[in-house]
């Protein structure tokens, strides 16, 4: 339930609906827009009649949600979620693209990739260190020290970096070293993990399931809300449906479903959505002019020789030429995206 204070009214009606929603059991949200502020009961009350606080002065309007998430809702919080890292505003105007190889794989690979997608214009260094892999003999990523080295080229090339983290007990770890902490596609309903998430103090970047409806993925954001942390982007990886000539269908019409159904922050990521680098910049340039907030794409500065996800991750030049035609495409939609990219450079693969 949601309950929507009048434009005018004063704390001392804010606080009377607060305590009495406390007193009715409820756990409370409060979020306080420029005009007016909303209040978020969620958890069910066992005790008094919600019909009440209709009554209560200050009181605009009581909502009762029929989706079954409620902080992840707009209904709860109708303007857009910004969220900041340093001076970066990330579900603002600008469309924030995070750019790197899947894995952290040598300190050669992972400073020569930063420089690389600095150049292009992104501003968060994508890479694993821990790595979800089907097979069990599959590379399974560095670990620590591929954190260390995802760190240091972040910082050498001014660069936030966001990073999987695959189970509670890398939560401090990973959060030591990334400035985003990303749940994979694998692991969008370990509620264990959202919960814990919830505590952190990094924020999350939640990819949907291999197969989650659109309402699972904003119910397993509610997990991470719900338990505090308020900086949640959302991450369209595609999802498996019955095609096979790509990796994964990814699914553009999410974005403006989502859009209109939460005010969190939506990534696209075109890398896994397709599974192959030449599909990889038409499905990036339908996602900005779809209204996504942001990119997640695999670079690799030699993709024919990673370790992981080479087939699907673009070579330097590739992003730099991606980038240029994304400057065209966020003006038309109203957003801006990095101006210029920093060192000019050819389009050469
Ligand atoms: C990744 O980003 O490298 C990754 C494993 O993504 P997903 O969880 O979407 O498969
Ligand atoms: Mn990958």
């Amino acid at each position: 339930m949601v309950v929507v204070m009048r434009e005018r009214a004063t704390e001392d009606e804010i606080q009377n609906v607060v305590s009495c929603l406390v007193d009715m059991g409820y756990d409370v949200h409060r979020s306080t827009g420029a005009a007016r502020t909303v209040i978020g009961a969620v958890g069910g009350g066992r005790k008094g009649d919600p019909g009440l606080l209709e009554v209560l002065d200050g009181v605009h309007e009581v909502v009762r949600i029929t989706e079954p998430y409620k902080l992840a809702s707009r209904t709860f919080k109708p303007e857009d979620t910004v969220i900041t890292v340093d001076d970066l505003r990330i579900g603002g105007d600008e469309v924030v693209v995070m750019a790197g190889p899947c894995s952290a794989e040598s300190e050669q690979q992972v400073m020569a990739t930063a420089a690389a997608v600095k150049r292009g214009g992104a501003k968060i260094l994508r890479g694993g260190a821990f790595k979800p892999r089907s097979s069990p003999y599959s590379f399974q990523g560095l670990g620590e020290q591929g954190l260390t080295l995802l760190r240091a080229a972040a910082d050498a090339h001014d660069l936030k970096l966001v990073s999987e983290v695959m189970d509670v007990g890398q939560i401090d770890l990973v959060g030591r070293y990334a400035h985003i902490l990303q749940v994979g596609a694998r692991n969008m309903q370990n509620f264990t993990l959202l919960r814990e998430l919830g505590k952190a103090r990094q924020p999350v970047l939640l990819k949907r399931g291999i197969s989650a409806t659109i309402e699972e993925w904003l119910l397993s954001a509610e997990y991470i809300l719900a338990g505090g942390n308020t900086e949640v982007m959302l991450c369209e990886r595609g999802i498996r449906t019955f095609e096979s000539y790509t990796r994964n269908t990814l699914d553009i019409s999410a974005i403006p479903v989502v859009k209109t159904l939460s005010h969190l922050p939506v990534f696209v990521d075109p890398s896994h959505g397709t599974g192959r680098r030449d599909k990889v910049a038409a499905m990036a340039r339908a996602a900005v002019a779809a209204g996504a907030d942001g990119l997640i794409i695999e670079v690799h500065c030699d993709p024919d020789k990673a370790l992981s996800d080479g087939a699907q991750s673009l070579f330097p030049g590739q992003f730099d030429r991606l980038m240029a035609e994304l400057r065209i495409i966020a003006p038309a939609i109203g957003r801006s995206i990095c101006v210029e990219p920093v060192v000019r450079r050819g389009w050469g693969a």
